[in-house]
């Protein structure tokens, strides 16, 4: 959001690469992790601490010559987020040199083959490796310690051969305040009745989600890696995560299909071979259950920055224990599959799994990773550089994207260009007006080249997704995606972007950091402010005028000026706030003495804003950091505050996705949560009851996605829903993938076998059918005698079929409906696994739809659907008058991972109409 101002680029740029002498190792001096740290690291029930490993990073530098320890920035709790770079003293010495080199390497233009080619014998093979980004995985941190230490001190051929080639950048955790979270919590609860699990959200906004993040880059931890990534311009990530427990004990690339096309083929085929190289690492020593080409996939583009930054992307999954305690087979059967396969080839033979065996996995890929590359250096450099000049020379359409100047929402425009930026993505300004496209585009307009060094990058955030139809057979149920399919960024954001296939000639400027062009703002004494609708900056300005006590009015019909104009009365204190507003975010204000008519409504002032927390509920953690971006005078609500008087506190609660009747009434239990969680505990069939009368008694109740399943049940709302409900697996299932569920491991579904490349572990979605017939076949897998009779029957009926695993689907939206007021008459919302309505016929709840899907005309818009048909003409977003009270309720996730900024104004309308008041424009400026 406002983050427009602070701009990560200047941190970019800052970057220290303050070339530091190499010193004289201190002999002696060195501790190893064990006598460091007080215990053996991997050992049962121990965790090392975050900050401890902080210090230990600081002397390892302090005490030898092969480490440069430096803190990148910190993070949103505000901890250290750490980096140490790697390598022999006389890589180090010339570190600026080294870097340079990548750059050139990442930006060939003007660079000769021959030049190039001499450049990578020079250069060295930057080697990014990092752990916990979930902060439950807790093992790959510690093995970074042994990591870190043994690229430190060993002198052994192996070691010299991968300090000689590459340059190691290791941060020990790309989550540090999950570290403190998770690890302080497994030793406070040690000895009691209480879980050992941290219960709530281990990133204090967005949970598991934090490596969903890498594309809209919104949080610190996000962007304080692209620090990383684009200052150094590594060759490669090593991405270290834990999976479930059940199935295979590490996974390593090659991925499952798909991956996306913008993805390059030197990339694909460096994953496929550094993946290899550590999958025979540990064959090769004896460690068994490593599995390849199964369930994660190469699609999405939240999780996987890298590969549109010309390296290939190393995720490593290890099968995890219970936290530090160890899993035991008590009969003695050996864990995860027993048969070997082509992408299995030794079985894990042992009944026992630990802690150590997640550390020795993580140094064994760590080091056949490096290895690898050290071996090949100057291929991956080549390599490096020749992705990155087919990516500048290329002559492929689409030619460039567009972004006319005059857009309905400048904020989120300049939002969008500063997500580009922060992506390295090169970004052109018109002096003056020009021809695409066989269209006209006025001077200002904004023009990204496909052919530049994040060309890939651009593309795959800007193109209209189109994921392949891929089946688990024939005529059978979907083949489940790892994560969503569609991410298209100006349809996310609100933002009209065109698409130019062919050549065209433009007067460009490079623009270095996009702003807003701030619009004429003029001061006036008297009469009023009015503000477009269309821009989410108005609410912006919204909660700083209620802060400020400042009535905030809406046009409600369109007498005379559109209705859901802001109106705001001339005063000193409305001239400052929207004068800065209007700086900051490009809004445009009218000031004078226009005379207003008709009817308005009234804000109530300082609407306060309750939202339904609960603990590890994703979706209302990005929501909470939503909430703060804009200044919303908001309160996460607490059990405890439901045993008070709800209407003294809360004027709108918003319940989000994820919100369930059981979350509410049950919530964490106090048998296994400590008096600090009181906040999560249920509220009961009390408090259950005292919500609904809260709604009838006047209050308004938003709901989300699957929480409008939650406010149907409160309230006996007049809606059912229309398609197929998921079965089998469901969602949520999968920890890894977002959405609901809780913070497990990246797999939380593998019963006791490797996933087959299927993907069908759990993830769900509303498949309807394919749900069924997924979890059929999931257990035909494990009984192959079965499979054929399972195959010849389950032909999925296509008439019956839907699924839609994240992507962006076209709404209609009736704009006169104060819920809709700023929205366009048609644009896509997110949908991911979610439900449509159809009214149901009611005499005491009035409802209206805001917000459908159309009865004609593509649906899909970006991503993938199946059974289009079931949604024709179904409503998405409803209104209701419940008693006193106002519910509004979004079947899809119109805020998922807070990203669908343009519908955002569903959400904020709704909780800001509810509560305000209908006057004649008589009553304006009169309290
Ligand atoms: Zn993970």
């Amino acid at each position: 959001m406002l983050r427009l101002l602070t701009t990560a680029l200047v941190a970019v740029l800052s970057l220290t690469l303050s070339a530091q002498p190499a010193r004289a190792p201190q002999s002696g001096a060195t501790q190893a992790p064990d006598d460091y740290f007080g215990f053996h690291i991997g050992a049962d029930g121990e965790l090392a601490r975050y900050p401890k490993i902080v210090e230990y990073l600081q002397h390892l530098a302090k005490t030898t010559s092969r480490v440069k320890f430096e803190e990148i920035g910190k993070t949103t709790m505000g901890n250290p987020y750490v980096l140490a770079t790697i390598s022999t003293p006389e890589n180090l010495a010339k570190l600026n040199r080294l870097v340079e080199i990548n750059r050139r390497l990442a930006d060939p233009r003007g660079l000769s083959e021959a030049e190039a080619k001499r450049l990578a014998q020079e250069g060295r093979a930057f080697y990014f490796i990092y752990g916990t980004i979930h902060s439950t995985e807790v093992g790959n941190t510690q093995s970074l310690i042994e990591i870190a230490h043994r690229l430190a001190t060993d002198n052994s051929p192996e070691i010299k051969q991968i300090l000689d080639n590459d340059v190691i950048l290791l941060v020990p955790s790309q989550n540090p305040d999950g570290q403190y979270l998770v690890v302080d919590h497994w030793y406070k609860t040690k000895g009691t009745p209480f879980t050992r699990t941290y219960p709530d959200l281990y990133h204090k906004y967005v949970g598991h989600d934090d490596n969903r993040d890498w594309f809209m880059f919104t949080q610190k931890e996000t962007r304080l890696a692209l620090q990383i990534q684009n200052g150094y311009k590594p060759i490669i990530t090593h991405d270290m995560h834990q999976m479930g427990s059940g199935g295979a004990r590490i996974f390593v690339p090659p991925f499952d299909d798909p991956y996306d096309p913008n993805v390059h083929p030197l990339i694909a085929q460096g994953i496929m071979t550094a993946g290899q190289a550590m999958a025979s690492a540990l064959v090769s020593e004896g460690k068994g259950g490593v599995e390849w080409l199964s369930r994660y996939d190469l699609w999405s583009a939240a999780r996987q920055y890298m590969v549109y930054h010309g390296q290939p992307r190393i995720l490593t999954e290890i099968a995890s224990v219970n936290l530090a305690d160890p899993l035991i087979n008590q009969d003695g059967a050996p864990m995860g599959p027993q048969e070997a396969r082509w992408n299995f080839p030794l079985p894990y033979r042992k009944s026992e799994w630990r802690l150590r065996d997640i550390v020795d996995y993580g140094n064994t890929v760590a080091f056949a990773g490096m290895s690898y590359v050290a071996k090949y250096r100057t291929q991956w450099l080549e390599n490096f550089y020749r992705i990155h000049a087919d990516w500048v020379n290329r002559t492929d359409p689409p030619y460039a994207f567009v972004v006319p100047a005059a857009q309905p929402d400048p904020f989120e425009t300049f939002e969008m260009l500063d997500i580009l930026r922060t992506g390295d993505v090169e970004i052109h300004q018109a002096k003056a007006a020009f021809k695409a496209g066989g269209k006209d585009y006025a001077a200002g307009s904004w023009v990204i080249r496909t052919a530049q060094p994040s060309g890939a990058f651009a593309k795959t955030m800007l193109e209209r997704q189109k994921y392949p139809d891929l089946r688990l057979y024939p005529g059978g149920p979907p083949k489940a995606p790892y994560d969503v399919t569609g991410q298209t960024l100006w349809m996310l954001m609100g933002v009209h972007v065109d698409q130019i296939e062919k050549p065209f000639e433009a007067p460009l400027e490079l623009v270095k950091t996009p702003r807003p062009a701030a619009p004429a703002f003029t001061p006036v004494a008297s009469g009023v402010y009015t503000m477009d609708p269309a821009s989410n900056a108005g609410f912006i300005a919204v909660a700083k005028l209620q802060a400020a006590n400042v009535p905030v009015y809406r046009a409600a019909d369109s007498s005379s000026i559109p209705a859901g104009t802001w109106i705001v009365p001339a005063t000193p204190e409305s001239t400052r706030i929207l004068g800065e507003v209007s700086r900051s975010t490009g809004l445009a204000v009218r000031g004078g003495e226009r005379r207003v008519t008709g009817d308005l409504y009234r804000l109530k002032p300082n609407t306060r804003i309750g939202l339904w927390r609960g603990a590890n509920v994703m979706p209302a953690g990005w929501l909470k950091w939503v909430f703060e971006q804009y200044g919303f005078n908001h309160k996460a609500i607490a059990s405890t505050d439901v045993a008070g008087d709800l209407a003294s506190q809360y004027d709108s609660i918003v319940l989000p996705d994820g919100t369930s009747r059981n979350t509410i009434v049950n919530g964490l239990s106090p048998d296994r949560n400590g008096k600090e969680w009181e906040w999560a505990y249920g509220v009961g069939e009390a408090g259950w009851k005292k919500l609904a009368d809260w709604v009838r008694g006047g209050g308004t109740l938003v709901a989300i996605g699957s929480a409008v399943e939650t406010a149907r049940q409160l309230l006996d709302l007049p809606i059912e829903a229309v398609l197929p409900e998921p079965r089998g697996g469901g969602r949520g299932g999968e920890g890894g993938r977002g959405g609901r569920g809780a913070a497990a491991p990246d797999q939380a579904v593998t019963e006791g076998r490797p996933s087959t490349g299927s993907g069908q572990g759990g993830r769900g979605g509303r498949g309807g059918g394919a749900d069924a017939a997924t979890s059929a076949l999931r257990d035909a897998f494990s009984s192959p005698a079965s499979l054929d009779a399972v195959l010849r029957e389950r032909v999925i009926d296509p008439t019956t079929l839907f699924y839609c695993p994240g992507s962006l689907l076209q709404n209609e939206f009736n704009t006169a409906h104060p819920v809709a007021f700023g929205m366009p008459s048609a644009w896509p919302i997110f949908f991911e696994g979610d439900q449509a309505y159809r009214l149901k016929p009611g005499f005491e709840i009035q409802s209206e739809v805001v917000a459908r899907y159309p009865a004609r005309g593509a649906i899909l818009q970006s991503g993938w659907l199946l059974g289009e048909d079931l949604l024709r003409d179904q409503a998405n977003v409803v209104a209701f008058r419940v008693g006193k009270g106002y519910v509004v309720t979004m079947g899809s996730q119109v805020d998922f991972r807070a990203q669908p900024r343009a519908t955002f104004k569903l959400i904020f309308n709704a909780m800001f109409h509810g509560p305000s008041t209908r006057v004649d424009a008589t009553q304006l400026g009169t309290k």
